[in-house]
């Protein structure tokens, strides 16, 4: 019997697990899946926590309700890959062997990096959305926050969503409207970035909506420390910044086993050809979605077109064929902004986010890079389709894997 072993079940662990048992003969291939968690969580839910606009129960569910018949669930931590010896240990001391090793264990948070960020004022008046308890704690903080100087922070790039942190001002701005206090806090953006987000033309369009909801931006800050006594962050060329709210974006590494496996680059990425997906070290492991070193966003829309590609790839690679399918570096995101209107950009290694139409040319329903209604109900619908259709290896109609360039304006 061959074994295809999959470290993590989140986003693209799962949906790997779903594709192969599919394609892959039972009879010949046996299919573990190992992860150290017992929920998983729908990340992009992690925005809307905060705001009371989701609860808890919206956006955790059992691990175990999305591994498929005839997969192996392993829960246990994964102390170590050996990839010469083909080889991961486990918490317990015990190894499981592989033919074929598929990491997909993401990147979490790391607030150590920067020097008293996880102070004493972490949890009180530092917190951050980008995991689960740190958002429903910034929920409580919320609820009854008197007002004051609002600073939404990232630490530096890549960050998974990099959208996530804009997402978070508009609805913040939202959300202290509708509690009629929003001329009680000041907000404040503060981004590594030279602008509000990483491509010409969608910073053009998020600049142009931070204006216009009264949103201070602060680009180019370099954060060197969080001063927990004067409350405020300090940059590298001495800017300070004073805060009664913190709300930041820590450093996002790959997972530690990463790093102790020495696979990793310097923040425990994995170097995988952007193409194949394939580790550029070692032919039998592959690597999907945060893990990765690709250079496309980290998110769960890339995880899913990754997903289609790197399955017709691992089959090829199995029977000895050259893997011909590329992934493109497709990307796709929903923008909340406030107020029931979202934005919508696509793009992929080579396009940048422009307008257009989307997902059929021409006809959409859905519009890039324009703010509407429509756009934030396709932003909800996104948690039925997450748990109901991506989950389970499901096609989204009109959806495709790679990036289609008819529909949208490049001139
Ligand atoms: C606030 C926020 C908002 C977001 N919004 C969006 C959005 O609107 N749209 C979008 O497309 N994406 C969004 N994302 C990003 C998206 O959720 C991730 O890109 C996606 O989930 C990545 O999938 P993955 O499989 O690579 O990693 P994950 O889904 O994070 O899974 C990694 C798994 O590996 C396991 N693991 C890691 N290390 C170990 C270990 N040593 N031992 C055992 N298990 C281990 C973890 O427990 C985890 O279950 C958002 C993310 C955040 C944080």
């Amino acid at each position: 019997m061959k074994r295809l072993l999959i470290l993590g079940a989140g986003t693209g662990g799962t949906i790997m697990a779903q594709h192969l048992r599919k394609e892959l003969d039972k009879g010949k291939w046996n299919i573990t899946v190992v992860d150290e968690r017992t929920d998983h969580y729908y990340q992009p839910g992690f925005l809307f926590l905060p705001f009371d606009q989701y609860k808890p129960e919206d956006i955790v569910k059992p691990i175990t309700d999305f591994i498929p018949k005839g997969v192996d669930f392993v829960n246990s931590r994964i102390e170590n890959i050996l990839p010469e010896e083909h080889k991961v240990i486990l918490a317990d001391g015990n190894a499981l062997e592989y033919d074929i090793l598929i990491v997909a264990t993401g990147s979490e948070i790391s607030p150590e990096e920067i020097e008293g960020m996880k102070g004493k004022e972490w949890g009180e008046s530092v917190f951050t959305f980008y995991t689960f308890e740190g958002a429903k704690a910034l929920r409580d903080k919320l609820r009854n926050w008197k007002g004051g100087r609002l600073v939404v922070h990232i630490t530096e790039m890549p960050i998974k969503c990099p959208v996530a942190p804009l997402e978070f001002v508009f609805l913040a701005d939202s959300f202290f409207k509708e509690k009629n206090m929003r001329e009680k806090v000041d907000i404040t953006y503060v981004t590594p970035l030279s602008g509000a987000f990483t491509k010409p033309k969608a910073t053009a369009a998020l600049e142009y909506l931070l204006k216009e909801k009264n949103i201070r931006i602060e680009p180019d800050f370099a954060i060197e420390s969080v001063d927990n006594e004067a409350k405020t962050i300090i940059d590298y060329g001495g800017k300070i910044i004073p805060f009664d709210l913190l709300v930041t974006v820590p450093t996002n590494k790959g997972s530690d086993v990463i790093e102790k496996s020495g696979m990793g680059d310097e923040l425990n990425f994995i170097p995988t050809d952007k193409g194949t997906l394939q580790s550029k070290k070692y032919p039998d492991v592959f690597v999907i979605g945060d893990a990765t070193n690709v250079p496309t966003s980290k998110a769960g829309s890339v995880v899913h077109f990754e997903a289609e590609i790197l399955a017709e790839n691992i089959l090829s690679y199995i029977k000895g064929q050259k893997m011909t399918e590329e992934f493109d570096g497709h990307a796709n995101c929903f923008i909340e902004t406030g107020g029931g209107k979202a934005l919508l950009i696509d793009f992929n290694y080579d396009h940048e986010p422009v307008t257009g139409t989307f997902p059929i040319a021409g006809l959409g329903p859905l519009r890039l890079l324009k703010e509407s209604r429509f756009n934030h109900l396709g932003k909800l619908a996104f948690k039925w389709v997450y748990w109901n259709m991506l989950l389970k290896g499901r096609p989204i109609p009109f959806v495709t894997a790679r990036m289609n360039v008819a529909g949208k304006d490049y001139n």
